[in-house]
C-alpha cells in the first residue's frame, strides 16, 4: 500500500535564485559564471569550464551554505552539458569526460575556508550524453540529468563542491531538495507532514490525530518511507454518536437521523414510533404511548404493551383447571409477549374474591408464561375461581396501570384430599410405635378417616392398615430394634387422597432393665401364658410373633370386664380404638388371622359351649342401653355404650332376646353370636361380646351409625359419586370374600343384610345358623320346602339347594345392583315365579340408571348360569380396586339406549311394561312428590310427558339434580320403548 503523496521540498535551486548565488570558484580562471538570463528575464546561473588543453587541472566551484532544513537525507540534481573530448582537436591528452561532487557538514554559515581533502567526496559525474561541436552548431543542447543523494546529515548545513579535472563543462542548474511525506487525512485520521528517514529502507511510524468529532479505539498510525510515500495504515478513527463520515471529516446527523454509536458508518433514519428533532442526535425520542426498554436497540421501533389476550378458556378436573387462552390481537409490537396468572378465590354470596395464596400450584410456572396456556393445581374444591390471564411485554412495566387481562371464571369439582405431609413420632417402644399428622393442606372436604399403611421396611408385601378418624395412632405388635415404613392417607366423602410419603421409625431394642408400665405387660403375659404357647408350639412355629399373640388373645377372651390387668395382653384386639380398624395384608390379600376355617356352631353338641368359645362374656354392667333401633326376629335391636376397662366407652348395638324363648330359640339366637365371633375382618360386622350370664340375653355389636344399606341408599338417594358407591362395593367383596376364604357360606347376602357405619364402611352381617333365612321377610318356601330370598339367589340355589360362594356371589351381582340403584327393588314387582322363570330363560337385570359398564359387566358376569364361571370374591376385589384406582374406567356409562335393549324384564308396576298414569309412573321412579305439579303444570297424561323437557322440569321447580336426572332419564326410557314398541301407552 503506497500512497504517492510525497513531496519535494526545495533546499536550493540555482535556476530560481533571482540574485547572485554567491558561490565561489578558485581558482579564478576556473569555473566561471554565464550571466544570462531566461525568456522572462530571469538570470540563469551557468556555471561552465573548458580547460581541455591545458595539464593539471583542478578547478573548484563552491556553493554557499546551505540548510538542509532538519532533513538527514537530502538529494542532489544536477543538470549539465559535457563536451566529448573526441570532437575537440589536439586537446585529446588532457580532455576529461567527468567531474566530481563533494559535500562538506557544517553547523555554521563561515566555514567555507576549508581545504580541498576535508571535503567528502559524494560520486565522481559523468554524462550519459556528450555533444559534439557539429551538435553545437546544430544548437542541440544534450543535458543530463543526474540524481546523488546524500545521508545522514548530522549537522544543519552543508556545503556542496564540483570539481573539475580538465573537462568542458556547463552546469546549468542545481537543485538540492530532501522528500516528506505529506500530511494526510487517512480513515479520519490526519498525519502531518514528515520528514522522510535518513536511511533509504527506513519507515518512519507516524501517529495520527482523530479528526473532529470523531473518536478512536485503537490509535491510527501510518509509516512514512524513504521515498516520502506513506505505507501501512493501522488504527482507525470514527465519528463519535450523532456524526457521520463525510469527506474525510464528521459531520452532524440531520434532524430525523440518528447515530447511537461510533461503530455505525451512517446516521439512520429514526424508526417507527420516534423522531429527532435536532441534528446530530445521538438516538430518537420515542412519540408518546411507545416506549424504550434500556435493552432494546436504538434501531428498533419503539414499541407499547400489548392489550389484553383473547379467547380465554378452561377445562376443569377435579381441582386442576387447566387454561388456554390466544395471544393479544395486538402485540405492541414486540415479540418478547409473556403472560402471567392471577389467581383470586371468590366467596359465592358476598362476591368478594382474595387472594387464592401459596398452596396453589402452577405449570410450568404462574408467570412470565411463553406459552398461551397454564396448568393449574392443588385449588379448593367446590370453590369459585376467577382467573385473570395478563399478558405484559418488555414494555409493559413503563406503562403504569396497563393491566390488559381476560378473565376466567371457574368452579373446582369434588377432589380427593391432598396429602399428608406432616408426621411426627410419638412415643416409641419396643412393641409399639406412636405417630401423629397434620391434616392435610387441602382436605377438599370433610376428612372421615385416616388409613395408615405400615410395613417392617423391606418386607412390604406384608403391610397393616389401620384406620382411625383421629390424627394419630399407636402400630402395637411391632417386633424391637425394627424399622417401619409409614404411610398416611386421608379420605373424605370424594374418596382417598394419595397416600403421604413413606416415614420411617424404629422400635426401641429389648431391654431387659424395663422402665415403662407398658413393656411389663408382655413379660407377665408370657409367664402367664406359657403352657399355651407350648401347647400351640408346633403351630406357633409357623406364625408370626404377631400371630402368636392372637392366640393369646382368644385365650383370653374367656375373661370378662373384672381382669382388667390380664385383658390388656390382647392389645391387638381389646387395645383397638373402636375408630381404628385394622386389616393385615400380604402380597395384597387380606392375611387372614392364622389359617382359620369357619367352624359351624352345630358341631358343637352344646351350642352354649360353642358361644363361649368364640364369643367373650361381657358383664351386663358394662352395658347401657339408649334406645331401640330396630327388631330383630328374637326380640328387639338397640343401641347403647359399653364401657370396658382397658376400653373407652364406645357406641354398640345390643341385639336382644324378648323374653319368654324357648331353649332352641336362644340356641339359634346366640348362634349368630358364634359365627360372628369367629370372624375378624373389617368388613364384618364385630361382635363385642356376649351378655348370657344375665338376662336379658344380648348380642353386642359395633355400631354402624347409618344402618341397614337398603335403607340407607334409598334415603340418599342420587346422593354419592360413583367412586363411593365402588367403594362401598368393594367393602363388601372385601369381607365375602374373608367369609369365602373361611369357608363361610351366607346364603343371605343382600343389601338389607349389609350395615354401614358413618364411614361408609360397609359391613356384612345377618349370620344366621338353622335359621338362616328363616327371619328374612324376603326369603320364600320354595317347592322343596326350604326358604330362600329367590330375587338375590342363585338359579342352582333355588333349584337344588347348591348354596356355596358362587351362589353368593350371583347374590353379590344383585347387591352391586341395588347399590347402584340406590336400593331399587330388584325385579321391581315381579312375582317371585316370574324372577325365577325369567331368570331361566336367560333374562338378567337390566342396568341401573348412569352405571358404568365396568360395574353393569361385573354384574352380569355374576350371573352367569354356570357357577364355575362366576367371578370369585378375590377376583371381584381386585377388579374394583382396579377401577377405584383409574376412575376414568368409570366414566363409560351404560347408555339408555343399551339399557332397554338389556331390558329384558318387564318392570313397570303394571307389569304389562305401560304406565296407567302419570302418578303411577312417578311412584314407579319415587317421585311420587312431583304427581300434582305434573298435572298443575299440564302434564297430565304419559303422553304429554314424553314431551316434556328439563327446561320444563326446572320451569316447574324440579331443581334437585338427582331428581332432574331421574326423571329425565325416566323420560327418556319410555320414549326409547316407544320406538322399539315395547311399550303401548
Ligand atoms: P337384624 O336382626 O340383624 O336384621 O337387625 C335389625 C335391624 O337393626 C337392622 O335392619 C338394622 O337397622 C339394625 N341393626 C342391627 N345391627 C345393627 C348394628 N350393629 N348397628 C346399627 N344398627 C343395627
Amino acid at each position: 500500500l503506497s500512497f504517492s503523496m510525497f513531496l519535494y521540498v526545495n533546499l536550493l535551486d540555482s535556476r530560481s535564485v533571482m540574485g547572485d548565488l554567491g558561490w565561489i570558484a578558485y581558482p579564478k580562471n576556473g569555473w566561471e559564471e554565464i550571466g544570462e538570463v531566461d525568456e522572462n528575464y530571469a538570470p540563469i546561473h551557468t556555471y561552465q569550464v573548458c580547460k581541455v588543453m591545458d595539464q593539471n587541472q583542478n578547478n573548484w566551484l563552491v556553493t554557499s551554505w546551505i540548510s538542509n532544513e532538519g532533513a538527514s537525507r537530502i538529494f542532489i540534481e544536477l543538470k549539465f552539458t559535457l563536451r566529448d573530448c573526441n570532437s575537440l582537436p589536439g586537446g585529446l591528452g588532457t580532455c576529461k569526460e567527468t567531474f566530481n561532487v563533494y559535500y562538506f557538514q557544517s553547523n555554521e554559515k563561515d566555514g567555507r575556508n576549508i581545504r580541498e581533502n576535508q571535503y567528502v567526496k559524494i560520486d565522481t559525474i559523468a554524462a550519459d550524453e556528450s555533444f559534439t561541436e557539429l551538435d553545437l552548431g546544430d544548437r542541440v543542447m544534450k543535458l543530463n540529468t543526474e540524481v546523488r543523494d546524500v545521508g545522514p546529515l548530522t549537522k544543519k548545513g552543508f556545503y556542496l563542491a564540483f570539481q573539475d579535472v580538465g573537462a568542458c563543462i556547463a552546469l546549468v542548474s542545481v537543485r538540492v531538495y530532501y522528500k516528506k511525506c505529506t500530511s494526510v487525512v487517512r480513515n479520519l485520521a490526519l498525519f502531518p507532514d514528515t520528514i522522510t528517514g535518513a536511511d533509504s529502507s527506513q519507515l518512519l511510524e507516524v501517529s495520527g490525530k482523530c479528526v473532529n468529532y470523531s473518536v478512536t479505539d485503537e490509535s491510527p498510525k501510518m509509516h512514512c518511507s524513504a521515498e516520502g510515500e506513506w505505507l501501512v495504515p493501522i488504527g482507525k478513527c470514527m465519528c463519535q454518536e450523532g456524526y457521520e463520515e463525510k469527506n474525510n471529516t464528521c459531520q452532524p446527523c440531520r434532524p430525523g437521523f440518528f447515530k447511537s454509536s461510533p461503530q455505525s458508518l451512517t446516521c439512520n433514519k429514526c424508526p417507527p414510533h420516534s423522531f429527532a428533532q435536532e441534528e446530530g442526535s445521538t438516538s430518537c425520542v420515542c412519540e408518546e404511548h411507545y416506549y424504550r426498554r434500556e435493552t432494546d436497540p436504538y434501531i428498533m421501533a419503539c414499541t407499547r404493551p400489548p392489550s389484553a389476550p383473547r379467547n380465554a378458556i378452561s377445562n376443569i378436573n377435579e381441582t386442576s383447571v387447566f387454561l388456554e387462552w390466544m395471544f393479544p390481537a395486538d402485540t405492541g409490537g414486540r415479540k418478547d409477549v409473556l403472560y402471567n396468572i392471577v389467581c383470586k378465590k371468590c366467596n359465592n354470596l358476598s362476591g368478594l374474591c382474595e387472594e387464592c395464596g401459596i398452596h396453589v400450584r402452577y405449570f410450568p410456572q404462574q408467570s412470565g408464561l411463553k406459552n398461551t396456556s397454564v396448568m393449574v393445581i392443588d385449588l379448593e374444591a367446590h370453590t369459585n375461581y376467577t382467573f385473570e390471564i395478563e399478558a405484559e411485554n418488555g414494555v409493559s412495566e413503563m406503562k403504569m396501570g396497563s393491566r390488559r387481562f381476560v378473565s376466567v371464571n371457574v368452579t373446582t369439582n369434588q377432589a380427593a384430599p391432598s396429602p399428608i405431609s406432616i408426621v411426627k413420632k410419638g412415643k416409641i417402644t419396643k412393641n409399639s410405635i406412636s405417630l401423629s399428622w397434620h391434616e392435610p393442606d387441602r382436605p377438599n372436604g370433610i376428612i372421615l378417616e385416616y388409613e395408615i399403611k405400615y410395613f417392617e421396611k423391606d418386607q412390604e408385601t406384608s403391610y397393616t392398615i389401620i384406620k382411625s378418624k383421629e390424627t394419630d395412632i399407636t402400630a402395637e405388635g411391632l417386633k424391637p430394634a425394627s424399622s417401619y415404613i409409614f404411610q398416611i392417607r386421608a379420605r373424605t366423602a370424594a374418596g382417598y387422597g394419595a397416600f403421604s410419603r413413606r416415614f420411617e421409625f424404629e422400635t426401641s431394642p429389648v431391654s431387659f432393665a424395663a422402665t415403662g408400665d407398658q413393656s411389663q405387660i408382655p413379660i407377665i403375659a408370657v409367664s402367664v401364658t406359657v403352657g399355651v404357647i407350648l401347647l400351640a408350639g408346633v403351630v406357633g412355629f409357623l406364625l408370626s410373633g404377631r400371630d402368636r399373640c392372637h392366640l393369646m388373645v382368644d385365650y383370653f377372651y374367656g375373661f370378662n370386664c373384672i381382669h382388667p390387668m390380664l385383658m390388656r395382653c390382647g392389645y391387638s384386639k381389646a387395645k383397638q380404638d373402636p375408630e381404628e380398624e385394622k386389616m393385615h395384608f400380604h402380597n395384597g390379600h387380606i392375611k387372614l388371622p392364622g389359617i382359620k376355617t369357619y367352624i359351624d356352631p352345630h358341631t358343637y353338641e352344646d351350642p352354649s359351649q360353642a358361644v363361649h368359645e368364640f364369643a367373650k362374656e361381657i358383664d351386663a354392667s358394662c352395658i347401657t342401653i339408649e334406645r331401640v333401633i330396630g327388631a330383630g326376629e328374637f326380640g328387639e335391636v338397640c343401641s347403647g355404650r359399653t364401657k370396658l376397662p382397658t376400653k373407652r366407652e364406645f357406641n354398640v348395638a345390643i341385639k336382644t332376646l324378648k323374653v319368654g324363648y324357648t331353649d332352641k330359640q336362644r340356641r339359634d339366637f346366640l348362634g349368630e353370636a358364634s359365627i360372628m365371633g369367629q370372624f375378624d375382618h373389617p368388613n364384618i360386622i364385630h361382635l363385642e361380646g356376649v351378655v348370657t350370664k344375665s338376662k336379658p340375653v344380648m348380642i353386642v355389636t359395633e355400631y354402624m351409625e347409618n344402618g341397614s344399606l337398603d335403607t340407607f341408599l334409598k334415603k340418599n338417594d342420587g346422593q354419592f359419586t360413583v367412586i363411593q358407591l365402588v367403594g362401598m362395593l368393594r367393602g363388601i367383596a372385601s369381607g365375602m370374600k374373608y367369609l369365602s376364604d373361611m369357608g363361610y357360606v351366607h346364603r343371605d347376602l343382600a343389601a338389607r343384610n349389609i350395615l354401614i357405619n358413618s364411614n361408609l364402611v360397609c359391613k356384612v352381617s345377618d349370620f344366621g345358623l338353622s335359621r338362616v333365612l328363616e327371619d328374612d321377610p324376603e326369603a320364600a318356601y320354595t317347592t322343596r320346602g326350604g326358604k330362600i330370598p329367590i330375587r338375590w339367589t342363585a338359579p342352582e340355589a333355588i333349584a337344588f339347594r347348591k348354596f356355596t360362594s358362587a351362589s353368593d356371589v350371583w347374590s353379590y351381582g344383585i347387591v352391586m345392583w341395588e347399590v347402584m340403584s340406590y336400593g331399587e327393588r330388584p325385579y321391581w314387582e315381579m312375582t317371585n315365579q316370574d324372577v325365577i322363570k325369567a331368570v331361566e330363560e336367560g333374562y338378567r337385570l337390566p342396568s341401573p340408571m348412569d352405571c358404568p359398564a365396568a360395574l353393569y359387566q361385573l354384574m352380569l358376569d355374576c350371573w352367569q348360569k354356570d357357577r364355575n364361571s362366576r367371578p370369585k370374591f378375590e377376583e371381584i376385589v381386585s377388579m374394583l380396586d382396579k377401577l377405584i384406582r383409574n376412575p376414568s374406567s368409570l366414566k363409560t356409562l351404560v347408555n339408555a339406549s343399551n339399557r332397554v335393549s338389556n331390558l329384558l324384564v318387564e318392570h313397570s308396576p303394571s307389569g304389562n311394561g305401560a304406565y296407567r298414569s302419570v302418578n303411577e309412573w312417578l311412584e314407579g321412579i319415587k317421585m311420587a312428590r312431583y304427581t300434582d305439579t305434573f298435572v298443575e303444570n299440564g302434564f297430565s297424561s304419559m303422553d304429554a310427558v314424553t314431551q316434556m323437557t328439563l327446561d320444563d322440569l326446572r320451569r316447574f321447580g324440579v331443581t334437585l339434580a338427582g331428581h332432574q336426572k331421574k326423571i329425565m332419564n325416566s323420560i327418556q326410557e319410555i320414549r326409547a320403548q316407544l320406538l322399539n314398541g315395547m311399550v303401548p301407552l
